[in-house]
């Protein structure tokens, strides 16, 4: 019997790393300063770099970030901001936190992330933002998104919790819109020891009235210009998120060499819908996402051979009980059949490609109907 393959085991990156990390915190330990110090100040310079940004801020997650960027540009009650039906709840709950109205459109079926022609039609005279989710690491269609949103005045921007290395033509800093949010959360590609997140932007606007934002509003004890909150990011992690860094590009090259072996068996294996992959877009593969049939039962054979999956996600947010009463909704069939569909496998730079191959053969198998 082969060893069990989970979905995914936080061990593995902190281990790989292990002499770097504790040199990481013991730096902190030894220099005193816990929140706001010079770790979180290396960090955003060594990512806003990464993302080919000009400003970067630190805040204490990507639920912060998001919600933070939605206040910097002054979007707040009456306003809507349009975002996609499938997409984590933390999209939909940072809008709402700040007044605003979440508007959802269906993504396209193919790459499941939201496009101009769906967006365009849930424009109305109080949109002021378009919250681009380029989910499981696919960037959504950023020109067409950007000339839509600078033709309506309104903002484009996006939850990169997923996404840290998605690339359009080589570029990344294309995938940022008017403003991102990064997540550092443990399972993302980047990953803290616990909370973190940031915001990326090239406007200073964005980037001053965050910082703000993150830390009470002032300026100092005797300056206080607006009404902030506590989304400080802690130099513990700020460190430790610097180390891995270092590593990030090899990690997401692995992300991309198991998907492109995952897409090569899928592609002659009824009954799965692999993920779409346009050309000229880097994927960052947070995430490899198929839609199968019948997913509970192909969940099960999976497990029964020791194959750990995950569903992202099982309920979108217009169906849960946190945003009931707060439509009327427009109809998401699309958002609707993945919920029901879409299926997880494992995929991080840890799994080998002999776990890889083992992986396929018994979604093989699943997908027939037989056990292994
Ligand atoms: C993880 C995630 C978030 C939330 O990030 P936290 O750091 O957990 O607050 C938001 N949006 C998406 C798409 C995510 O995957």
């Amino acid at each position: 019997m082969n060893a069990p393959i989970p979905f995914l085991d936080l061990r593995q990156p902190t281990g790989a790393l292990r002499g770097a990390i504790d040199g990481a915190i013991a730096r902190v330990l030894d220099r005193g300063q816990f929140l706001l110090g010079p770790e979180i100040a290396g960090l955003e310079s060594e990512f806003a770099a990464w993302c080919g940004a000009r400003h970067c801020a630190g805040v204490a997650s990507g639920f912060s970030a998001l919600q933070l960027i939605v206040r910097a540009c002054g979007i707040g009650p009456g306003d809507e901001v349009i975002v996609p039906g499938n997409t984590h709840i933390a999209t939909w709950l940072a809008v709402a936190a700040t007044g605003a109205r979440p508007v959802p459109v269906d993504p396209e079926p193919a790459t499941r992330v939201i496009g101009a022609a769906g967006v365009e039609a849930a424009i109305t005279p109080k949109t002021r933002a378009v919250f681009a989710v380029h989910l499981y690491g696919m960037p959504c269609d950023m020109p067409a998104l950007g000339d839509l949103c600078r033709s309506r005045g309104i903002r484009l921007l996006v939850d990169a919790a997923q996404s840290a290395g998605a690339a359009i033509g080589g570029s990344r800093a294309l995938c940022h819109g008017d403003a991102a949010a990064y997540s550092f959360y443990p399972t993302k590609n980047l990953g803290a020891l616990g909370d973190g997140g940031a915001v990326v932007t090239d406007d200073p606007e964005i980037d001053a009235a965050v910082r703000l934002l993150r830390n009470y509003g002032m300026r100092h004890f005797a300056d206080h210009p607006m009404r902030g909150v506590n989304a400080r990011m802690e130099e513990l992690h700020a460190a430790v998120l610097r180390e891995k860094l270092r590593w990030l590009d090899d990690w997401n090259d692995r992300r991309e060499a198991i998907a492109r072996r995952y897409l090569g068996r899928l592609s002659a294996m009824p009954g799965t819908v692999a993920p779409a992959w346009p050309a000229g877009v880097r994927h960052a593969w947070h995430l490899f996402v198929i839609e199968v049939d019948d997913r509970e039962a192909v969940r099960a054979r999976l497990d029964a051979a020791g194959i750990g999956t995950a569903v992202h996600y099982p309920v979108p947010p217009h169906r849960t009980a946190a945003f009931a009463g707060t439509g009327p909704f427009p109809p998401l069939p699309v958002t609707d059949r993945l919920a029901s569909r879409v299926l997880s496998l494992p995929l991080h730079p840890f799994l080998d490609t002999a776990e890889a191959d083992r992986v396929m053969d018994a979604l093989a198998d699943a997908v027939r109907g037989e056990a292994r």
